[in-house]
């Protein structure tokens, strides 16, 4: 089987269309000149090889940050040879999976072991959709290592692939062993606090701002989280600028009312249905994104004080309901606040505006019903919210800026034309969504590199992707990249 997907567009009469490798007995050509007008040709998958250092590397590289890009990164580089180190500020999966539980269970913030940090980054407590828009021979073997961690096979197929938590908690931790058995390293509790450049050159990383370590090539890729490296590197010299990001919030729905919307009453054993929306308004664009069939929105804070959202799965997708982020582009215009971090700065602003709603990390909640109608929520309707460690009802319009609540406002019923029940007053909006991508781009060259000598911005963070397969693509390119600059370095 080589792709497989589900054909709604007649529903209720649904198709799942396969596509699949034969061998003939017989004439090849004459079975397909019989086909006529119907054959197809399918070019095979391009096949990627991993690079292999030409020339022995004696400085290690540094990968900082050990979310989908830098894993990516670093198994790149220890397939090569390179025996990179590996410096992450969050904990290992097992220890961070209880910190994130007790999280859920009783509001109890660990700053640096949460849904955004720890191994596997962002994309661990996700619902680990690996769909991209671009066109990549490097996909095929992203699929094919997550499939030797773990994952299952159905990835390699799926038309839109997904591994789900559970399965990724194991996942991830298999990634790093397969590292640390190629003579890579990988550290835990390892903040990097701040960086050393010599002749415009870096020359050292401090680390928990207390050890130096002295290196020459550093992959960066710290996610759209960390908002205390990004400010340290403004103020060290590294070149970076605000970019366009979204915002909004996640919306809830029983899960049988997206199948119903999207099948019809077809009695197929389909997998439950997901959905994509967008709608173009005057002068922004409101749209879903990071949809999530059976699942759950999750508490995904990163720093004390401050409430925000996003949505996981688990591999089964067995939840009840189903949820997606509402998201509206904003720009560097309509940022309040001046500067590089001005976005930033922004996000930090409705998420401690969300926690000042209860005083706690229980999210502010509204009925899609009461949010249009401009009056305060005081419970649920026909659709519990799945957000641990709970919601307060609440009127949003008190949460969100003007921007964001117009849009949502006067898109919510634009939208429930294209998905029936979209906009249903019971519908469950969760807040806020503050961050679906990095509010600034750390600015790199043709080469990857900084301004600063060595130093490769990668990932979301930096603004070069957007989402778990996106990252490791670049993470993946930029280790070649550097592969290639250590070839050249130490082949003279
Ligand atoms: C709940 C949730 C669900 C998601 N669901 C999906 C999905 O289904 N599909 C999808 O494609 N995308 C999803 N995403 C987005 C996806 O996770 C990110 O796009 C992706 O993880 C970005 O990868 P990255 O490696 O660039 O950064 P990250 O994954 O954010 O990793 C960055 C890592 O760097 C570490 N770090 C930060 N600063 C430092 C420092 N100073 N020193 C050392 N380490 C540091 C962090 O602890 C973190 O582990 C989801 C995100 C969340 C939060």
């Amino acid at each position: 089987m080589v792709r497989r997907s589900v054909d709604a567009r007649k529903k209720p009469d649904v198709r799942i269309i396969y596509t699949v490798d034969v061998s003939v007995d017989g004439n090849e050509k004459k079975i397909l000149k019989s086909c006529g007008s119907k054959r197809t040709t399918i070019a095979p998958n391009a096949y990627y090889k991993a690079p292999k250092a030409k020339v022995p590397v004696t400085e290690r590289p540094v990968v900082v940050g050990f979310g989908p890009a830098g894993m990516f990164a670093a198994l790149i580089l220890a397939l090569a040879g390179c025996k990179p180190v590996v410096l992450e500020r969050g904990e290992d999966a097992d220890t961070r999976n209880k910190k994130v539980k007790h999280f859920f269970e009783t509001g109890e913030l660990d700053e640096n072991s949460n849904v955004q940090f720890g191994e596997g980054g962002a994309g661990t407590f996700s619902d680990g959709k690996l769909n991209t828009g671009v066109n990549n021979p490097r996909i095929g073997w992203v699929l094919e290592q997550f499939v030797k961690a773990g994952a299952r096979e159905d990835i390699l197929y799926d038309a839109k692939p997904h591994i789900g938590t559970d399965v990724l908690l194991d996942v991830v931790q298999n990634l790093r062993k397969r590292i640390q058995a190629l003579g890579g390293e990988v550290r835990f509790r390892s903040q990097v606090t701040g960086i050393q450049v010599e002749n415009g050159h870096l020359s050292a990383l401090e680390i928990n701002s207390t050890e130096i370590l002295p290196c020459r090539d550093v992959v960066f890729a710290i996610g759209h989280s960390a908002r205390d490296t990004f400010s340290m590197l403004l103020d060290a010299g590294v070149p970076m600028e605000s970019k366009p990001f979204s915002m909004g919030v996640r919306i809830e729905h029983p899960q049988s009312m997206i199948d119903k919307s999207q099948y019809g009453s077809c009695d197929l054993p389909l997998p439950p249905a997901d959905y994509k929306l967008v709608c173009h308004l005057d002068n922004r664009t409101v749209y879903t994104f990071c949809m999530c069939p059976g699942g759950y929105v999750v508490a995904a804070a990163s720093e004390d004080g401050r409430v925000v959202t996003n949505g996981m799965s688990l591999a089964d997708r067995n939840g009840e309901n189903a949820n997606a982020a509402v998201l509206v582009t904003v720009n560097p215009e309509d940022f309040p606040y001046e500067g590089v971090l001005g976005g930033m700065h922004w996000q930090r602003e409705l998420e401690q505006r969300a926690y000042a709603v209860s005083g706690c990390y229980k999210a502010p909640a509204q009925l899609v019903g009461d949010f249009l109608g401009c009056r305060p929520s005081t419970g649920p309707g026909s659709v519990q919210p799945s957000y641990k460690p709970g919601v307060t009802w609440c009127d949003l319009h008190d949460v969100l800026p003007e921007v964001i609540t117009d849009a949502l406002a006067e898109a919510l019923p634009k939208l429930d034309r294209n998905l029936a029940g979209f906009s249903d007053a019971d519908a469950v909006l969760t807040g806020p969504e503050t961050r679906s991508s990095s509010p600034v781009r750390i600015l790199r060259g043709e080469n990857r590199q900084s301004t600063v000598g060595g130093f490769y911005p990668c990932g979301e963070g930096a603004g070069y992707a957007g989402g778990i397969m996106s990252a490791a693509l670049d993470g993946i390119q930029t280790a070649e990249m550097l592969i290639q600059e250590m070839e050249n370095r130490y082949g003279q």
